[in-house]
């Protein structure tokens, strides 16, 4: 039996009538992301704890009906699209931060809350959680353990993966567990956080975390430096790493994301320059002042055009409103977009970006690229018409290339935006049969009828 309405008025006697939805118009508005995809699921279910998600799962096992979980819906590769209808879990309401504990630099909280909500919180605290993809303003917390989010500061201070040190997770059978621990070690037994955490929604729902907490840094100091040339920017951020400098963001915007970025907020970029990279240092006023005069000398070394620090903290700001304008800015290119999310060792960086630019220049296709430089990770776009049947295999034969040469310089697929449903046809390209079929038993460990967020990443 599939999902029927008698199975959803089961539901709705376990979750009440206010927390859960099979309206057209409801399901409309949990059936997307930020892929060009959709899909309606039969319902939505709006779970107020654990115990709700657990019943919902044990009806889908009873019944064969599939549940995605689903945070924000802001995920760039389909994880949180219903693909196979059914329900979508939506975390929304799960938005509570249970504790901020100074004493022990731990926050404990649900699914989701907005990644933002908890940066300003913490903050509020004289503390720091330094995950923060730059889509913080409405992501959730939930959706960024799934993923294993990273975003800017991850050069310095690592990604998602690093700061989730324990979870309450719901496993596709309905059983309710506790991963991890609140103490600064522990090793009892395998690392279910580690597993859960960029799972993708695909192994249980996360209804809880306990995430570590960083004293905030005394000083942040911001700057930019523009280049009349593409592979100069890259050559630097190799350079300033090589220095030994670990600054706590380098991001790199090439001349049309500069351009994007400028047509949508107005910050006054260079539209001339063919690069331009943001660097942020963090540390005590000593600290931050020396590194970033190695790195202005590095700069200059290298022919930077402009070198400049960020005057106050309103500057700083809208630098990064700048950056962060740039993703939903594309479609001042075209119409449909390919998004990629290679990443490669942090000296192979001016070979990736020679490599766009040779494989824009002979097919002719638009190519944005913009990231988290500063630890190898680009966001290479092909905007593009998808009406357009000769584009669209240029593109995808470009796609091909692309990360065949990002494997061959010993980098990865994706970074930080998952597998879901548009990167797994490319999975194999990177993961042995012997560990894809690793993978496989693994879901089926903890998912034997397969309802967990089918036709994601193991397809
Ligand atoms: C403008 C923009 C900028 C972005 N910048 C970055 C960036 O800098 N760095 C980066 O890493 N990403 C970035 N992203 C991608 C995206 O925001 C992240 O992947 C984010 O972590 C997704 O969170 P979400 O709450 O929207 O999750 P969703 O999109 O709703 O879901 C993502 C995945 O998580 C699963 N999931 C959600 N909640 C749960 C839960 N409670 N339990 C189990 N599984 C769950 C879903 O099933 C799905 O597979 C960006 C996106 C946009 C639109």
């Amino acid at each position: 039996m599939a999902f029927s309405h008698q199975v959803f008025k089961k539901i709705e006697a376990i979750v009440g009538r206010a927390n859960c939805s099979e309206a057209r118009e409801e399901r409309l508005c949990y059936g997307y992301d930020n892929t060009p995809e959709a899909f309606y699921p039969d319902a939505v279910v709006f779970p107020k704890n654990a115990r709700d998600v657990s019943s919902v799962l044990q009806l889908a096992n009873q019944y064969q009906f599939p549940v995605t979980p689903r945070g924000a819906g802001s995920g760039m590769t389909g994880g949180a699209l219903p693909v196979w209808g059914g329900v979508v879990l939506a975390m929304a309401r799960l938005n509570r931060i249970i504790r901020i504990d100074v004493d022990n630099l731990i926050a404990v909280a649900e699914p989701g809350v907005i990644t933002g909500d908890l940066h300003r919180a913490v903050l509020k605290e004289g503390l720091f959680y330094p995950p923060d993809p730059a889509s913080s303003d409405f992501c959730t917390i939930g959706g960024n353990a799934a993923e294993c989010a990273g975003g800017p500061k991850a050069v310095k201070y690592g990604v998602t993966r690093d700061y989730v040190m324990g979870l309450e997770v719901v496993l596709p059978t309905g059983e309710i567990i506790q991963t991890g621990v609140e103490t600064a070690k522990g090793v009892v037994g395998y690392d279910l956080t580690r597993l859960m955490v960029g799972s993708e929604g695909t192994l249980g729902v996360i209804t809880r975390l306990t995430l570590r907490l960083l004293p905030k840094p005394e000083v942040v100091k911001t700057a930019t430096a523009v280049f009349d040339q593409m592979e100069t920017a890259a050559e630097t951020v190799s350079e300033i790493i090589r220095q030994g400098i670990v600054p706590r963001a380098i991001e790199y915007m090439d001349n049309a994301s500069i351009r994007c970025a400028e047509s949508h907020i107005h910050a006054g970029l260079p539209l001339d320059a063919e690069a331009m990279l943001i660097i942020e240092v963090d540390g005590s006023a000593g600290e931050t002042a020396h590194s970033m005069q190695k790195i202005e000398t590095v700069c200059r070394a290298a022919g930077v055009r402009e070198f400049k620090s960020a005057a106050n903290a309103d500057e700083t700001a809208g630098l990064w409103k700048a950056r962060k304008a740039v993703s939903p800015a594309l479609f001042a290119y075209g119409p449909d977009k390919i998004n990629e999310d290679i990443v490669v060792p942090r000296s192979k960086i001016p070979d990736i970006v020679k490599k766009i630019k040779e494989l824009s220049l002979r097919t002719g296709l638009t190519m944005v690229s913009f990231g988290h430089a500063g630890d190898g990770n680009i966001h290479f776009n092909i905007m593009l018409d998808k009406q357009n049947p000769e584009a669209l295999q240029k593109a995808h034969a470009a796609v091909n290339e692309l990360f065949d040469y990002t494997l061959s310089l010993s980098g990865t697929i994706s970074g930080e935006h998952g597998i879901g449903t548009s990167k797994s046809p490319y999975m194999a390209k990177e993961i042995s049969p012997e560990s894809l079929a690793l993978m496989r038993r693994i879901k089926s460990a903890f998912d034997p009828a397969g309802i967990l967020n089918p036709g994601k990443m193991l397809v």
